[in-house]
């Protein structure tokens, strides 16, 4: 299909907007199913469930689209004709305007289906394209239009508040700006949001509190792994003000009993994702902010809150954005090697296998071998004699986790749920102030330090 010129795309875009945002968004996503640049095949082999845990169901996707390979085809793919008239030099990263139009080159392939809508935040010019491997329905990316490092800061929250004003059918929310707890690119300002509930969302209240300076602005911290603070309010200005004040607080807290150092050797290491929904019946903010911190010390050379190395088979990347609300991305590896553990499993069950029998067996497997401790551990647990054959006989026949794929994932419910149960661990690594006496510790002093008062009384949203 020939692919209207960006500026005409935007022109269309300013049209809709005005007269509804969401057919707006709409045409720009569907601009991008239509010419393939939003892959939507790729995205359906991606392979999802739902996990139970402590914390609420949490979402595991299974990330199996993976980017072409070859940049000369992708280049080769520019139509021919189609006008460089927007093009103004190679683009710095990813997420550069000067990808839209880019002819290619081997640093920087082209995308020629990418077309990028102009949007105001915090009185600057942004665009908004949508991502061509979504993690989840409309997964959009804002981005700042000039190639400048991520900084959380008073502006880029309220640049979040401008974007749910604008787009309120859509959440919005950004990485950490450090590295270990940010995303895969620091070097270039932008958010990220889409339309979906994410875990973290529907979670309850631990504990509401009141913030003395901020008695308009709802607030409390949220029954989650990673240490969140919910804030609401009607009262835009309120609501930023008091973002405001928790993240200049947090930036300088520092509370060693808990790990949590907000600076040593010249470098800072205390940041957060904040996160806004607005709900457009009410015109009721919601902003979270998650608690995070970067540091690594000898014992803990991949961060001090990071997975440790015991989860590694299942994830080892930076917990990011969109995981630190409760939606798992792991690696598209796990496609082939969690149905390879499960079948051993059940071969070594029917068999009455004893455990080093079967870790032997995972051992020697390239597939199974990084899962073969935790493998185990399993069969311990959910194979022992007697229980056996029930826990067998139970098992359903049919694939429960496929999308349509040619080669569908099977997982089985209690695979699934030991993989969800590693994802709750993961996001429990993640928490500066964990569910210990230290934790609560360093919630009490984090709250002195922000001047704010627990409510009495358990909270249930
Ligand atoms: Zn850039």
């Amino acid at each position: 299909m020939k692919l209207p010129s960006p500026a005409d795309v935007r022109a269309e875009f300013d049209r809709r907007f005005a007269v509804d945002p969401e057919s707006a968004t709409n045409y720009l996503y569907q601009l991008g199913a239509d010419c393939g640049y939003i892959k939507q095949e790729a995205i359906a082999r991606n392979v999802c469930w739902e996990s139970p845990s402590p914390w609420g169901s949490l979402e595991i996707t299974i990330n199996c689209s993976k980017p072409e390979k070859d940049p000369r085809a992708i280049a080769a793919a520019v139509q021919e004709g189609t006008p460089l008239e927007e093009s103004t030099g190679e683009p710095q990263c990813d997420l550069c305007w000067e990808n839209e139009m880019w002819p290619g080159s081997p640093g920087h392939p082209a995308k020629p289906g990418l077309r990028i809508a102009a949007i105001m935040l915090g009185g600057e010019r942004w665009g908004l394209q949508f991502s061509p491997y979504g993690y989840f329905p409309e997964h959009c990316i804002a981005l700042a239009a000039q190639h400048r490092p991520m900084v959380i800061d008073g502006a880029a929250i309220g640049r979040l508040l401008d974007f749910v004003d604008l787009f309120p059918f859509y959440f919005i929310g950004s990485n950490a700006d450090l590295p270990i707890v940010g995303g895969s690119i620091l070097s270039h300002d932008h958010f990220q949001g889409g339309r979906h509930q994410f875990p973290l969302m529907s979670a309850p209240l631990r504990q509401r509190i009141k913030m003395r300076p901020f008695l308009t602005v709802e607030a409390g911290i949220v029954e989650w792994p990673a240490s969140t603070l919910r804030l609401e309010s009607p009262d835009r200005h309120a609501l930023q003000q008091a973002a405001e004040h928790i993240l200049e607080t947090w930036h300088n807290f520092s509370f060693p009993q808990a790990g949590v150092v907000a600076f040593d050797e010249g470098a800072h290491h205390n940041t957060l994702n904040p996160i806004v929904t607005k709900d457009a019946r009410t015109g009721v903010y919601t902003l979270h902010l998650v608690l995070r911190n970067n540091r690594t010390d000898a014992a803990h050379p991949w961060g001090i809150f990071h997975p440790t190395a015991n989860l590694h088979h299942i994830k080892k990347e930076n917990i990011g954005l969109i995981e630190i609300m409760g939606r798992a991305i792991l690696p598209g590896r796990l496609a082939k090697e969690l149905p390879a553990v499960q079948e051993t499993l059940l071969d070594a069950a029917a068999s009455g296998a004893a455990p080093e029998e079967l870790q032997a067996q995972l051992e020697a497997n390239t597939l199974t071998t990084a899962h073969a401790p935790w493998a185990t551990a399993i069969y311990q647990r959910r194979f022992t004699p007697g229980f056996r054959r029930a826990e067998i006989l139970s098992l359903p026949k049919a694939p429960t986790t496929t999308g349509p794929s040619a080669e569908p994932t099977i997982l089985l419910p209690w695979m699934q749920d030991e993989v969800g149960t590693v994802f709750a661990q993961v996001l429990a690594c993640t928490g500066v102030f964990k569910n210990d006496d230290a934790g609560r510790a360093g919630w009490a002093a984090f709250l002195a330090a922000i001047d704010a008062q627990p409510i009495p009384g358990k909270d249930a949203q």
